[in-house]
């Protein structure tokens, strides 16, 4: 059996000041994307896809996702990045860290969780 570790997983609550008074933090989310970080509210994911990630571009054109490396057209990008990246996070189990790749979560234990190099 694998137990979990007994420290809950914290969701990420923290980001942004002020969002005691904004009943919109909830919705907050920042962008994977390299270069990116803008945070947007993740109601309009597409609305950021669109206006940061594919301006000027083809609807039609062939893009990568920079954060899979998956190929597909521009105008699936915004759908693929709210399956893929914004919803389907994955925790580090020791420390309120979330990623949204498996693999980026695999180095943070083994390169540079806090908690597992005090360990
Ligand atoms: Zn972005
Ligand atoms: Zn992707
Ligand atoms: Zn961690």
């Amino acid at each position: 059996m694998n137990s979990p570790p007994t420290s809950p997983v914290q969701r990420r609550a923290s980001a942004g000041r002020d969002q005691g008074n904004n009943p919109d933090a909830q919705y907050l989310h920042i962008c994977d994307f390299p270069d990116c970080g803008i945070a947007f509210d993740r109601r309009e994911v597409s609305k950021h896809i669109f206006n940061y990630h594919l301006h000027g571009v083809d609807q039609w054109d062939t893009i990568i996702c920079p954060l899979d490396q998956t190929k597909m057209r521009a105008r699936n990008l915004a759908r693929h990045y709210e399956t893929k990246h914004l919803r389907a996070r994955v925790s580090c189990p020791y420390c309120p860290r979330e990623y949204s790749r498996r693999d980026t979560l695999v180095r943070h234990l083994r390169e540079s969780c806090p908690s597992r190099l005090q360990g």
